[in-house]
């Protein structure tokens, strides 16, 4: 199935194998974030409140 990431705004397939699949399938209207914006988010996450891995 095809989802657009709400951060950056692209679209991605995703396929059988990826880890957000049976999300997407058990519910399609939930929001997709793709790796790439949800690791930067994790870093300004990291970065807002002080905390380093
Ligand atoms: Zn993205």
């Amino acid at each position: 199935m095809l989802k657009k990431c709400l951060s950056c705004r692209k679209e991605y397939t995703i396929s059988s194998t990826h880890a957000q699949y049976k999300k997407m399938t058990q519910n399609p209207s939930a929001l997709f974030i793709c790796d790439y914006c949800s690791s930067n988010m994790q870093k300004d996450a990291q970065a807002s409140t002080g905390l380093k891995s």
